[in-house]
């Protein structure tokens, strides 16, 4: 899917237009895309090179496109990130490619730089169809079947023409490929009991809401594109950013952090 990454930048850049709390955070969403769109296009245009899947053994070519991105995060970012692209830029390169092995060991979405520098890898990965290897995750159908990461969004679409109602998926804040999942059922838990799961949106965004679980106390957000069919799941999700300081007040944990930190 080549034009993946341009939907993207196209959608950040049009909602960033838009007056709404969250302008900031997609100003820098779209540089960060654009950035990540160049790491990608790196991987998929480098002559005589695919991926192998083994990060230890991919690791000299990543980390030689890591710093593009680094520096957009030190000149876009917010100023805790800018600061910590700074001294990563300074730092012995030992220090990135530590991290970017303990992300791919073990992933948190607390870990900007890895998470963000590994998305166009994992995405890549994901097209040309090369699993993933030492790589030791939970799996389950509540993880990405391909590469293991944990959801980042669930999105709604009618697959079929004429069908009532959307099928539901959960896209993957790791490789960013999505997969098909049960519609009533936590993402993080499994819970099924209706009556423990809650749905909450506000009119501003008519085709985003909160899907949240009263057992794990764990939310994910949902982006109907039924309803609005030129919404873009990963960046969209950004957009309702104020979304996210209700399901906290309100005592909700997200799944999975996304990449403004939200
Ligand atoms: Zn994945
Ligand atoms: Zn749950």
């Amino acid at each position: 899917m080549p034009g993946f990454w341009n939907k993207q930048i196209e959608r950040a850049d049009l909602l960033a237009g838009e007056a709404s709390g969250s302008k900031e955070l997609l100003t820098f969403y779209a540089q960060l895309l654009r950035a990540q769109e160049l790491v990608y296009e790196s991987f998929r245009s480098r002559k005589n090179w695919l991926p192998s899947g083994h990060l230890e053994s991919d690791l000299p070519v990543v980390q030689s496109l890591t710093s593009g991105l680094i520096k957009t995060a030190e000149i876009h970012g917010p100023e805790a990130l800018a600061e910590e692209a700074r001294l990563l830029l300074a730092a012995e390169p030992d220090v990135v490619a530590n991290e970017l092995l303990n992300y791919w060991h073990s992933p948190s979405d607390t870990q900007f730089f890895a998470k963000s520098i590994l998305q166009p890898y994992m995405h890549w990965l994901a097209e040309t169809r090369t699993a993933p290897v030492g790589r030791e995750l939970a799996g389950g159908e509540r993880t990405c079947p391909f590469c293991g990461g944990a959801p980042q969004v669930s999105f709604l679409q009618s697959k079929e023409s004429g069908a009532e109602s959307g099928n539901r998926d959960l896209l993957c804040a790791t490789c960013l490929s999505s997969w098909a999942f049960r519609r009533v059922i936590c993402a993080s838990c499994g819970e099924e009991r209706p009556a423990k799961l809650g749905y909450f949106h506000s009119p501003e965004f008519d085709h985003i809401r909160i899907e949240a679980c009263d057992t794990c106390k764990h939310y994910i957000k949902g982006i109907d594109l039924t309803v609005l069919g030129l919404a873009v799941p990963l960046v969209d999700e950004i957009y309702a950013a104020p979304l996210d300081l209700w399901a906290r007040e309100h005592g909700y944990t997200k799944i999975e952090l996304n990449l403004v930190g939200l």
